[in-house]
């Protein structure tokens, strides 16, 4: 089973840098062959979770004797930093951090304050709410601005039969109150919809969270990764998910908050508050995607579902100045032509992409 994982470092999973053009790199907005900008930059700092969803780190793989990263190969705080900056540089403006459970890395807070202290910088984070509780008010203290928790059901036994690690509904939704009064708001609560799964928990999880200020967002389940088994038939289309909620609950669109939001927004007629849908299969949006992805070993995607990326971290370890970092990742966006969701059919699905836990939901 655990060949079906994709090492990172895996020769053959690595691109060669395209050639420099020219040796001086000026800083600025870049934009890819498709015209789309560099904006947003997530940053996965750890490859490991206390959960074990089914959809995402499914046990059976990521057994008690799956080999984690050591911790010499991830990037350190500094690095991340380093490249954070370089990004900056070419126009992005907001960073999610992401893992694997991000709160499992040990002193995040530092880091976070490392990130916050670029200026003009966004920074959010996502997290499966577990550790948030605890950790809320001291990272919001650091400079983080906002949190999106994962939730796929308000249901304890489809809870935790989808988490595969035991851990009660109640512990998540404490994190979400305990984000909420540290100021980390709106707080957005992911979650994944499996058909014959958690589907039933649509409308109570839309129920719950109206009229309370946070923003839940039901995503499509997707054929991130290589190990989840995905199959179409397991979707269930955002249309179907809005209807069934607009049936209980009336609903209308209303504009995105920026150009390329991953979520259509839509809200309760009533006035009581909004929802999102993020359509990643059914109505794809490779158009409007400004993110590039930064692995927890440092190396560049330049899509969620990519097979192979660009080695960061050696030209980091190297020595390499800012020029050439920052040349290396304008060539590669320059060049950068993804669009998997567009493209994506049965036989795409089967291809070894990355894993959701090093590549960063
Ligand atoms: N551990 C954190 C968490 O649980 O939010 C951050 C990492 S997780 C990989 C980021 C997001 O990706 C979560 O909201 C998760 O539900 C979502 N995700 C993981 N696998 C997915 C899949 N196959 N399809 C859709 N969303 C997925």
């Amino acid at each position: 089973m655990t060949d079906r994982i994709i090492r990172i470092a895996d020769p053959g999973r690595l691109k060669p840098l395209p050639a420099a053009g020219s040796s001086s790199w000026p800083s600025g907005a870049t934009s890819d062959t498709l015209g789309r900008k560099l904006h947003d930059l997530r940053i996965s700092v750890t490859d490991r979770c206390n959960f074990r969803c089914i959809y995402c780190m499914p046990r059976e793989v990521f057994g008690p004797d799956y080999a984690f990263l050591p911790r010499s190969e991830l990037l350190s705080f500094e690095e991340i930093e380093r490249l954070a900056r370089v990004f900056a540089g070419h126009g992005v403006e907001k960073i999610r951090l992401t893992g694997g459970e991000p709160l499992l890395r040990k002193n995040l807070e530092r880091l976070i304050e490392m990130l916050a202290a670029i200026p003009g910088m966004d920074l959010t984070l996502t997290t499966n709410g577990s550790l948030l509780a605890k950790k809320a008010s001291a990272l919001k203290s650091a400079g983080l601005k906002r949190v999106t928790v994962s939730l796929d059901s308000l249901d304890e036994q489809v809870f935790r039969m989808m988490n595969d690690a035991d851990f009660p509904v109640s512990q998540v939704l404490a994190g979400i109150d305990g984000a909420a009064a540290a100021g980390l708001a709106p707080v957005k609560i992911n979650m994944v919809v499996k058909r014959g799964v958690n589907e039933d928990s649509v409308v109570p999880m839309a129920r719950h969270f109206k009229g309370s200020g946070h923003i839940v967002r039901f995503i499509e389940f997707m054929d991130v990764g290589a190990t989840n088994g995905w199959r179409l038939d397991d979707v269930v289309p955002s249309a179907e998910i809005l209807r069934v909620i607009d049936k209980e609950m009336p609903l209308e669109p209303i504009d995105p908050n920026y150009p390329g939001e991953v979520a259509e927004r839509w809200r309760h007629r009533d006035g009581s508050g909004e929802i999102g849908v993020i359509s990643s299969v059914t109505r794809a949006f490779c158009r409007t995607c400004t993110r590039a992805r930064l692995s927890t070993e440092g190396m560049l995607y330049s899509c969620l579902f990519a097979t192979a990326g660009y080695d960061l971290r050696a030209m980091l370890r190297s020595g390499a100045s800012e020029n050439e970092i920052s040349g290396a990742i304008a060539r590669i966006w320059r060049a950068r032509a993804d669009r998997y969701s567009e493209i994506r059919t049965a036989e795409t699905a089967h291809l070894r992409k990355i894993e959701m836990s090093y590549i960063g939901g």
